[in-house]
């Protein structure tokens, strides 16, 4: 990545996140080439200057940094290994940074498989919702060489908070620190769901059962924060499908299984997830699984008191 000649970044998945995402980019005077299989999803960019690419070859041929924000490892192995994917089409020396909340899997195939090729390849999946996406305030975790990290670091930071955004280890890494983290706020949930459905059928008021809560070592940032987007405001987070939260899950227990450590609790929760999924949809919001005890509870829990959104 010189000074003189921008960098141009092509970008392979424009749902949810991506489109925040390529739009900080595009605002950060990135040149792009992106894809999708919704090719609807690009109109904004397009009409930015962005430029469209039919296939994941096309991308990879056409920029310097080629991205990919896909939803499940299955994905990112056609996008990249398929007849027209990115190997197809990348050069030798070419970067490729997988976004995604994933598994070292597919690109731990791809390096031993094009060893040769000299390719540079990052894991650097995001915490922070479609909102942080949207605002450029993602946090985001990086597995890969400190060379590569450094020299792409201004591309991070048209999307990220400069402020979080970490190298976390070698290759790999950044999936299994992401993974771990939506693993303990999804348990934090379901716990908080649990503890919430089980004290107001005692007869406690919600609020004040949530404000003994934030007072006592059992707070954490979901009782103290996180929880109010439901109880303010019954918004179960539909910016992240339940269905990609399951996803993680299970990709989190596969990581556990082949670490060798078991993981019984992650299992409960995943079941639990699972349950809410086949119940509410795969649409429905990340932040379901909540609704599972307000109807064991007989009730919503909502803030008699809501601040405003
Ligand atoms: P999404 O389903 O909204 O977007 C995925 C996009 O990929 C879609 O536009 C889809 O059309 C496209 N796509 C699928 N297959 C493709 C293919 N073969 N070629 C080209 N495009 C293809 O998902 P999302 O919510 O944006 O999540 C993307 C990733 O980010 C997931 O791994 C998710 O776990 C992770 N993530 C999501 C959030 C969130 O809040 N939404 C937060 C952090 C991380």
């Amino acid at each position: 990545m010189t000074n003189t000649q921008p960098t141009t970044v092509g970008f392979i998945g424009l749902g949810n996140m991506g489109s925040g995402m390529t739009r900080n980019l595009q605002a950060a005077g990135f040149p792009l080439v992106v894809n999708d299989i919704r090719r609807e999803a690009a109109a904004e960019l397009i009409a930015g200057g962005a430029i469209w690419a039919t296939t994941p070859a096309e991308v990879a041929a056409a920029s310097d940094v080629v991205i990919t924000m896909l939803p499940t490892p299955r994905h990112v192995d056609a996008v990249v290994n398929g007849p027209q994917g990115i190997l197809a089409g990348i050069a030798d020396g070419g970067t490729w940074i997988d976004m995604s909340t994933s598994v070292p899997d597919v690109a731990n195939r791809v390096r031993a498989d094009n060893a040769h090729r000299g390719l540079h390849i990052l894991d650097a999946p995001v915490s922070g919702m479609s909102v942080g996406a949207a605002n450029g305030m993602l946090q985001i975790f990086i597995g890969g060489e400190a060379a590569d990290v450094h020299r792409l670091r201004p591309v991070f930071e048209a999307m990220g908070d400069p402020e979080r955004i970490l190298h976390v280890g070698a290759a790999g890494t950044g999936y299994a620190v992401k993974l771990m983290i939506n693993q303990l706020w999804f348990s934090h949930l379901v716990a908080t769901a649990e503890v919430l459905a089980i004290g107001v059928k005692a007869g406690v008021d919600l609020d004040v059962l949530r404000a003994s809560l934030v007072a006592s070592p059992a707070n954490s940032n979901f009782v103290e924060n996180d929880v109010l987007s439901i109880l303010d405001h019954g918004d179960y987070d539909e910016g992240f499908a339940i269905a990609l939260a399951c996803k993680d899950l299970g990709l989190s227990i596969d990581l556990a299984r082949s670490v060798g450590v078991s993981a019984e609790l992650s299992g409960l929760v995943e079941q639990i997830y699972r349950r809410a999924k086949a119940q509410y949809g795969d649409l429905a919001g990340e932040m379901t699984p909540f609704k599972l005890y307000e109807d064991l509870a007989g009730t919503e829990l909502r803030r008699s008191v809501a601040v405003p959104a």
